[in-house]
């Protein structure tokens, strides 16, 4: 690994035309991107694969352990084709059909082909983000008819959000089930599923990547009413949360979304579930060289709020300053992490009744020593995973290092606040272990002589316990 940044907050950045060449990814890695999102609701499986086998590279020739995440468009429902300068007006009639036709101003086509028996008299269609609002006046057959409430130019594959009705469409669609399958036999290190209205989407999608035998995480977007209400159980069922405030302010009322955000941010942290906050965080970048002000305090504010990751998505994949919406987006996160105290040390009580109790409390002890003693690194060895996603809640303000010989986890962690993997197979004693890690973390400069730090292992560590052990040691 290398010293490219050391932010403690994690960035993503979405993968589009605008930075998809194996030299735009190598800048934006050293810009301090820590995870890469192929959003498949967009480009080939040929395209997606091109991108993995660039990032794949770049992690080896840069030692670095860049994230892969694989995003499932779900139950997302559009509009087919429609013609150039299809204006619609307020008080206009538009009917939405399920027929394949070309749209215009007076009818317009959808992929989704349950609309019609899902809508009814009174509901809303928001059409493109909620810039076009119709009101549903009635439903004949294949037909629904509506009067616009707000107009604007009707495009082509827009989004379609139906914020009042119940969406009867699966959880995976079939493109989903396709590209899941694409995503397993590529090992990605993440999978997002759009639309999450349940938490039993979640069991299903784990299932299936259980059955493919598999170790590839999964991140529930909450981006509809629906699992706003049932957050907690979403939250018990997931490896992690995306809060996807882009679908999330057009399925319900956009002032309600920061109370949303900060919410789920605390019920995540708590449960040491890794949270993402995601969308239009620099919007303004992907047309200018600077973001707005408001935008950096977007940002700040979703650090402060106690987000792991923050999200990049048009401003990377389509905008026209890719390089420059990483870095800023870097430089803000680090402003706040150097300059504000009260986002470290987030202790939660370890529960005396969960199976997880001792190696809770020695991952606490651990943080509390490292705050006591102002030892600047925390070393954890882990198989499963678990002290880096322990570690990373307790948000302490030493640098986490975890060392596994579990490939698989090297790059998933990356997506976690503050969380960096280094690639170690021992077969030592625990004390053997320990001088090996010291004497890497001594190389890579993030320890030198005399300095304090603590190593977390498993002993005996050839039996892969959950961590039992805590040492403060002094560099050699
Ligand atoms: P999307 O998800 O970019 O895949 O739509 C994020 C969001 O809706 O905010
Ligand atoms: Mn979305």
């Amino acid at each position: 690994m290398n010293n490219i940044l050391f932010n403690k907050t994690k960035v993503i950045a979405t993968v589009g035309p605008a930075c998809n060449s194996k030299k735009k990814l190598k800048e934006l890695i050293l810009a301090g991107v820590d995870v890469f999102r192929l959003n498949f609701s967009h480009g080939t499986h040929e395209d997606h694969a091109k991108v993995i086998k660039f990032i794949r590279e770049l992690n080896t020739e840069l030692s670095t352990q860049i994230s892969i995440l694989q995003d499932l468009q779900g139950p997302k429902i559009r509009l087919r084709d429609v013609e150039d300068g299809c204006v619609v007006n307020s008080g206009d009639k538009l009917i939405i059909t399920t027929k394949d036709v070309l749209g215009n101003a007076k009818i317009a086509g959808t992929v989704y082909e349950n609309l019609a028996k899902d809508v009814s008299e009174g509901e809303l269609i928001l059409i493109d983000d909620g810039k076009i609002e119709l009101k549903v006046e009635s439903v004949k057959g294949e037909d629904v008819h509506t009067i616009v409430v707000h107009g604007g130019e009707l495009k082509s594959k827009k989004g379609i959000n139906l914020p009042n009705s119940n969406v009867s469409a699966p959880s995976l669609t079939p493109k989903d089930i396709e590209d899941l399958a694409f995503g397993i036999e590529n090992d990605v290190d993440w999978i997002a599923l759009s639309f999450v209205r349940d938490p039993l989407d979640i069991v299903d999608l784990k299932m299936k990547i259980e059955a493919a035998n598999k170790d590839i995480r999964v991140i529930a977007k909450i981006e509809k009413p629906e699992a706003v209400k049932k957050i907690d159980s979403i939250i018990d069922a997931t490896d992690a949360i995306m809060v996807a405030r882009g679908d999330l302010g057009v399925e319900m009322d956009m002032e309600d979304v920061p109370m949303i955000q900060k919410q789920i941010i605390q019920k995540c942290n708590a449960a040491a579930k890794p949270v993402i906050v995601a969308t239009q965080m620099l919007e303004s970048m992907i047309e200018n060289a600077r973001p707005t002000r408001a935008e950096a305090n977007d940002v700040a504010n979703s650090v402060i709020d106690g987000a792991d990751t923050v999200m990049l998505s048009a401003e990377t994949a389509a905008g026209k300053f890719p390089l420059l919406a990483v870095q800023s987006m870097n430089k803000i996160i680090r402003s706040v992490e150097t300059n504000y105290e009260n986002i470290y040390y987030k202790y939660n009580t370890p529960n005396p009744e969960s199976p997880d109790f001792y190696p809770t409390s020695v991952v606490q002890s651990s943080v509390r020593l490292s705050a006591d003693t102002n030892a600047h690194v925390i070393a954890g060895m882990t198989w499963s995973g678990f002290t880096a996603w322990k570690l990373s809640a307790h948000r302490p303000k030493a640098n986490i290092f975890i060392f596994t010989g579990n490939k698989k986890l090297l790059t998933m962690i990356n997506l976690i606040w503050g969380v960096r993997g280094y690639y170690f197979d021992s077969n030592d004693t625990t004390d053997e272990a320990i001088a090996k890690v010291e004497t890497i973390l001594k190389q890579e400069g993030h320890l030198k002589t005399g300095d304090a730090y603590i190593a977390m292992a498993s002993m005996p560590i050839k039996k892969k316990y959950r961590t039992n052990m805590l040492k403060i040691n002094v560099a050699e």
